[in-house]
């Protein structure tokens, strides 16, 4: 049992939307990005299935693009959460090989950053650029401390509830503490849950400067998302395009990006 102030409820609301935004400002595109974005996903649809790579190949690309994009990778993260004290940077970096769709993800285990993408993604990857992309959009869900900001928001979510259940039930010892467990525990499995758009849009940018930084091209690496897939395979488990939903505006923000990059305009943060 627990008694939740009054108070409590709008310093959750404040918390909500302290934790709703990304840290880094993304990219307006312009009306040719936007068009050039339209052009590529005709030009995907068209072009239909992707040859698949096989098991040793796709394993020869994660170490090649791996050994590129860590270090980067750990760079930027360093260089932009340096006020952080103890954030870190240290970024396990693996092949999934249990996860039979084709994913990537960031996740924490044991207090540990880990990236891993899935044997399937990796065997569907048409060239280093595109793995390196994935994997560098991966770093700025850590860099945009996206899996902190998404707990944040449930818990104060949660609490805001329990305020409403507790008010409900005229009395606070009434409410039961479990709700606030349930909040956090929603979507908590790594790779089974979306960002919200706008953290994606964050993490593209991250991912397509770190890319890019790493010597990899990020327009070409895009290409990966830049057509249509199911979002859920058969068994109905979420795919890459399900948890990173592919709509043009991803792929015209990273061309944004690019044109940033190549007149040499630095990443800017939300002030
Ligand atoms: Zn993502």
């Amino acid at each position: 049992m627990m008694r939740f102030p009054r108070f409590a409820g709008a310093a959750a609301m404040v918390a909500l939307v302290a934790a709703c935004g990304t840290t880094y400002s993304i990219p307006e595109a312009g009306a040719a990005h936007t068009e050039a974005a339209a052009m590529k996903f005709a030009q995907a649809t068209a072009q239909g299935g992707r040859r698949q790579l096989n098991a040793k190949s796709a394993e020869q690309r994660f170490s090649r693009v791996a050994a590129r994009v860590e270090p980067m990778g750990r760079k930027y993260c360093e260089a932009l959460t340096a006020d952080r004290a103890d954030f870190n940077c240290a970024v396990q970096v693996e092949i999934d090989r249990e996860m039979d769709v084709r994913n990537a993800y960031f996740t924490y285990e044991e207090g540990q950053p880990v990236i891993r993408l899935s044997m399937p993604l990796l065997q569907d990857t048409a060239s280093d650029d595109e793995a390196a992309f994935v994997m560098s959009h991966e770093y700025g869900h850590l860099i945009g401390r996206h899996v902190e900001k998404q707990r944040q928001q449930a818990v104060a979510g949660a609490i805001l509830v329990g305020v409403i259940a507790g008010a409900a039930a005229a009395d606070a010892d009434l409410f039961d503490a479990n709700i606030i467990n349930l909040g956090v525990g929603v979507g908590a499995a790594a790779g089974t849950f979306a960002y919200s758009q706008a953290y994606e849009l964050e993490s593209d940018t991250l991912g397509a400067r770190i890319a890019h930084a790493a010597g990899y091209d990020p327009e070409a690496g895009a290409e990966f998302f830049a057509r249509p897939e199911e979002a859920r395979t058969g068994a109905g488990k979420l795919s890459f395009w399900g948890t990173h939903p592919p709509d043009k505006k991803r792929y015209a923000t990273v061309l944004a990006t690019v044109d940033q990059i190549e007149a040499q305009i630095g990443l800017q943060k939300v002030e």
